[in-house]
């Protein structure tokens, strides 16, 4: 770790607290050879399970697919990138606090719909409607009907 004032490589952590943000470690240093003092930012080494795929086979976790794919849903909607953003590193870190080595598929799935919803709800319907496949105006309408009965949805206001 360079010293960012003199160049000096060598630096010591003065604070051992790990403080992490997110995906980052944050860390107190001093330089030993000008003495300043300086914060660092580590990407921590945070390793996604590995999704089962309904055919069983394995692949490991794609944040692009699983971003492209709430984009999808989210189109033209009143959603702004941060409120995405925020609900993509809500659901990496829901799934990694899982604390299993491999996930299924559809709990990703599970965790997009339900971070859509929170979202919004035509998003989350849109979602839902190709991810559950539904097969009939019945069941979307079910699906409606249900999301229209959730007490803590909150209402849209556009
Ligand atoms: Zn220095």
């Amino acid at each position: 770790m360079h010293c960012p004032f003199c160049g000096a490589h060598d630096t010591k952590v003065t604070d051992s607290r790990l403080v992490v943000e997110g995906d980052q470690v944050r860390r107190r240093r001093q330089c030993t050879a000008c003495g300043e003092r300086f914060t660092t930012y580590e990407t921590a080494e945070l390793v996604m399970p590995r999704v089962i795929k309904t055919d069983g086979s394995r692949e490991s976790f794609d944040e692009a697919k699983l971003r492209a794919g709430m984009l999808r849903a989210l189109e033209k909607r009143p959603v702004s990138a941060e409120s995405m953003e925020a609900a993509v590193e809500r659901i990496r870190q829901r799934l990694r606090a899982r604390g299993e080595r491999e996930i299924q598929a559809r709990d990703i799935g599970e965790e997009v719909m339900q971070a859509l919803k929170r979202l919004d709800q035509v998003a989350y319907i849109r979602f839902a409607s190709v991810y559950r496949r539904f097969q009939d105006l019945d069941e979307f309408r079910a699906e409606i009907d249900r999301l229209a009965q959730e007490p803590h949805f909150p209402p849209h206001d556009d």
